[in-house]
C-alpha cells in the first residue's frame, strides 16, 4: 500500500512524477491493492488531521490569491490566517456561493468571478459547468495536478479499471476530460461526443473493442440508444455483456430507466457534483456516493443556517476545496440538498457518503404542497408514450398555485390529450396535485440538453 501521508501532496499524474504512472510501473500491485490510496480506508482522526493540515495549508494560499474570497472574507470581518483549526473555521468562515460568483463576474469582467489563484499561462484547460441554474460557471484546470478538476484516480480504480483496458468515452468534456486518467493508468481511451446521435459508433467501437468501462450513460444517451433498439434490434445484453462497470451521471435514476438499464445487464454505477469541487461516486456497495474528505472538506447544513445536521439527516452540501489550487471554492453553498451518513462503508472505505435528493432551486410549493422533479419523474416514466422521462416543471418562482409541466412524448400517438390526460393522472396518484400538461416531441426536448441531461425547471 502507498503511504497515506504522500498521496495528495506528492502525487501528481505527471509521467515523470509519482502516481498512476507509478501504479503502472508497478504493475504487480494493480491486482492485490484493495484501494488506490491508503487514506480511502483511513480512520476518522486520520481524515480529520489530514483535513487540518491541508485547509490551513489552503487558506494561507487564498489570503493573498484569491479576489472574490478576499472580498467575501474581509467583508465578514475574518482573517483566513487567523483561523487555528477544522472547529474554528466550522464556527467563523463566512460562506460563498454561485450567485456571488457571477455578481463578480459582472462587476469585475474577470471570466473566473475572481476564484482563479494562478496565472493564466499556467492552465491546460478551461471548463464550464452545465448551465442548469443559469450562466455556466467556468472551470480552469492544470493538468500537472492530480486530485484537482473533477476526477481523480481513485474512481477508476474503484471501478476496477486496470492497464491494457479499453474505456468507452462519451465525456461531455465541458468539465474537462477523464481520457488523461485512463491514459495514466495504462488503458486505451475510445472517445465520441456524448450525443444520442453518436450512440450508433459507440455500438461499432464497443462490439470491435470490447471496453471494460463506458464513461457516461445518461438520460440523452440511454434515449439513444432504446431508439437504437427498438429501430435496429440490437443485442443490448450482448452489447454491455463486456463491461465491468457503466458509469452514470447527470440526473437521479429513474426506476422505468433502471428496470431498463437491468434488463440489458448493465453493471451500473453512478456519479454526481461534489459542489462543483469534484465528483461523487458510488461504490460496489451501491449504498451511496463517496466523497473524497481529503480533496473536499464536507459539510452538510441545516438550509440558510450554519448549523450542521446529524448523520442520516438532509441538508445543504457545503464543501470547501482542499487539494485544488487553481481556482478553489471555499465554504461554497451548492444549492444541493443531500442525506448523508460518515458511518463506514461495506466497501471498507471510511469516507462519507451522500444521495442527492434534489437542488435547493428545483423545489416549486403549490399551494403548500413541496414537489421536487424526482416526484414527477416516476410518474412520466409510467405513462408509454413518455416514459423516457424527458419533463420540465415551469416555475417563474417557488410558490405556485398551480403545477405546470412540459412533458416529451415520443412517436405520433393518435390522440395527444388523452396521452396528457394519463400522464396527469399519474402525476396527481404521487403528489396529489392536478397538473396542467404541454406536450412536446422528445426530439425538441433533447435539444435544451448541455448534453447530460435536460434542465428539469424552466422560467417559462
Ligand atoms: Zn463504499
Amino acid at each position: 500500500m502507498p503511504d497515506a501521508s504522500a498521496t495528495l501532496q506528492d502525487r501528481t499524474l505527471n509521467p515523470s512524477g509519482n502516481g498512476l504512472a507509478y501504479q503502472v510501473a508497478n504493475a504487480s500491485k494493480w491486482g492485490e491493492q484493495k484501494f488506490f490510496d491508503a487514506i480511502e480506508g483511513a480512520p476518522r482522526e486520520e481524515i480529520e488531521a489530514t483535513q487540518e493540515r491541508l485547509l490551513l495549508d489552503q487558506l494561507k494560499w487564498i489570503a493573498t490569491r484569491s479576489a472574490l474570497v478576499s472580498e467575501i472574507w474581509k467583508k465578514a470581518g475574518v482573517d483566513p490566517l487567523s483561523i487555528t483549526s477544522l472547529a474554528d473555521y466550522k464556527a467563523r468562515a463566512p460562506f460563498m456561493d454561485k450567485d456571488d460568483i457571477r455578481a463578480f463576474r459582472d462587476r469585475t469582467d474577470d471570466p473566473f468571478g475572481g476564484v482563479l489563484c494562478v496565472d493564466c499561462s499556467e492552465l491546460h484547460n478551461i471548463g464550464s459547468s452545465s448551465g442548469t441554474t443559469g450562466d455556466p460557471t467556468i472551470f480552469a484546470e492544470r493538468w500537472d495536478r492530480g486530485y484537482e478538476g473533477p476526477f481523480t484516480p481513485r474512481e477508476y480504480w474503484m471501478l476496477g479499471l486496470r492497464p491494457g483496458d479499453y474505456v468507452l468515452e462519451m465525456s461531455t468534456v465541458m468539465r474537462g476530460v477523464g481520457h488523461r486518467i485512463t491514459r495514466a493508468a495504462g488503458a486505451i481511451p475510445l472517445m465520441l461526443n456524448h450525443d444520442p446521435n453518436e450512440v450508433e459508433a459507440a455500438v461499432d467501437l464497443i462490439r470491435k473493442y470490447r471496453p471494460t468501462i463506458f464513461f457516461h450513460l445518461s438520460t440523452p444517451v440511454i434515449y439513444g440508444l432504446e431508439r437504437l433498439e427498438r429501430e435496429k434490434g440490437i443485442d443490448m445484453v450482448d452489447l454491455f455483456s463486456s463491461f465491468r462497470a457503466c458509469v452514470y451521471g447527470g440526473e437521479p435514476v429513474g426506476p422505468r430507466m433502471k428496470e431498463t438499464l437491468d434488463r440489458w445487464g448493465v453493471n451500473l454505477f453512478q456519479f454526481s457534483s461534489l459542489g462543483d469541487s469534484g465528483t461523487t461516486w458510488e461504490c460496489e456497495a451501491h449504498d451511496g456516493f463517496h466523497a473524497w474528505e481529503d480533496v473536499g472538506l464536507v459539510e452538510v447544513l441545516k438550509p440558510g443556517t450554519d448549523e450542521p445536521v446529524g448523520d442520516g439527516e438532509g441538508g445543504e452540501l457545503v464543501v470547501t476545496a482542499l487539494h485544488n489550487k487553481t481556482d478553489p471554492l471555499i465554504r461554497y453553498r451548492s444549492g444541493d440538498f443531500i442525506r448523508h451518513t460518515r458511518e463506514k462503508c461495506a466497501c471498507g472505505r471510511t469516507h462519507m457518503r451522500m444521495t442527492l435528493l434534489g437542488r435547493l432551486g428545483d423545489e416549486v410549493i403549490v399551494n403548500r404542497t413541496s414537489i421536487l422533479p424526482r416526484d414527477v419523474w416516476t410518474a412520466v416514466e409510467q405513462v408509454e408514450e413518455t416514459s423516457a422521462g424527458l419533463f420540465q416543471i415551469i416555475r417563474p418562482q417557488r410558490e405556485l398555485t398551480e403545477l405546470k409541466l412540459r412533458v416529451g412524448y415520443e412517436g405520433t400517438p393518435e390522440d395527444l390529450a388523452d396521452v396528457a390526460r394519463r400522464v396527469a393522472d399519474e402525476v396527481e396518484k404521487r403528489v396529489s396535485v392536478r397538473p396542467e400538461i404541454e406536450m412536446t416531441p422528445n426530439s425538441e426536448l433533447i435539444k435544451l440538453g448541455p448534453p447530460h441531461k435536460i434542465p428539469r425547471v424552466a422560467k417559462a
